[in-house]
């Protein structure tokens, strides 16, 4: 699989991309990620891409013309691969796991940065299959959502994360779709808070019973919402009955 990034700074992306499982990826060619800068695509000599608004009002617009060159040129043909153009956008859908599960499965991943404004609307209309956020907040630019995108991607393609974790016990994906459980590593007691004693016991069963339980909990305190879309057991719906009625 491969990124393909647009932006007007470049640089911004050499610290991101060079530490931990991206890095690994990358060297191990799990993943290719190139990075581009948006003035190779102008032709002038100030190698312009942004202009003012029609309309008037504050802020600059990211020119139509260098987008989707970069994008026309960039962008896989069908018969070397599936792609994806992605545009950056706080106005986007909301880019969750299951979101970067999907895009986990293309072959090409082209992400446009927007920066001032944003972009020329015509460059949706022209070569943008989808507009994503990274959540309701408004960021200076695309290239801190874009980072976010790739690592989220990134440690789900196989081989990426090693043998010492699985991205299958994540939060969201873990447990059916809940919330992770809590963990704990030595010192077994830390300024006289212990560590629960079943985790210290060697049980595995009971060990997985009580991160199913921890998972459950947490899950319906922090974030309800997902219970919705998770498969509960009989025991899970007898322990929750039971979460409910002791916080009452
Ligand atoms: N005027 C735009 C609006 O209100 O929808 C905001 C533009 S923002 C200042 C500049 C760029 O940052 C956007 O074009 C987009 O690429 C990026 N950006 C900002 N917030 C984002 C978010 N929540 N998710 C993804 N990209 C975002």
């Amino acid at each position: 699989m491969r990124f393909d990034i647009v932006t007007i700074f470049p640089e911004f992306f050499s610290g991101p991309f060079e530490h931990g499982i991206i890095r690994r990826a990358k060297d191990a060619g799990i993943v290719g990620v190139g990075v581009h800068d948006l003035r190779s695509w102008t032709s002038d000599r100030h190698h312009v891409v942004d202009d003012r608004p029609f309309g008037g009002g504050a802020g600059m617009v990211l020119k139509p013309e260098p987008l989707v060159a970069a994008v026309e040129s960039l962008r896989l043909p069908p018969e070397r691969g599936r792609a994806v153009v992605v545009l950056t956008t706080p106005q986007g859908r909301l880019f969750d796991q299951r979101e970067a599960e999907r895009l986990a499965s293309f072959d090409q991943v082209v992400l446009l940065c927007g920066r001032y404004e944003g972009v020329d609307e015509r460059v949706v209309t022209a070569v943008v299959d989808e507009e994503l956020s990274i959540g309701d907040v408004v960021l200076s630019g695309g290239e801190l959502a874009a980072c976010v995108v790739v690592d989220a991607v990134v440690r789900l393609l196989p081989g990426s994360l090693g043998c010492e974790h699985s991205a299958s016990e994540d939060s969201f994906s873990g447990h059916g779709g809940l919330l992770d459980c809590p963990h704990y590593t030595r010192p077994a007691e830390f300024r006289g808070i212990a560590v629960p004693d079943v985790l210290l016991g060697g049980n595995h069963a009971e060990i997985a019973t009580w991160r199913r339980r921890q998972a459950l909990a947490r899950t319906w305190q922090r974030r309800p919402d997902l219970l919705e879309g998770v498969d509960l057991g009989e025991d899970d719906k007898r322990f929750l009955e039971e979460l409910k009625a002791t916080a009452k």
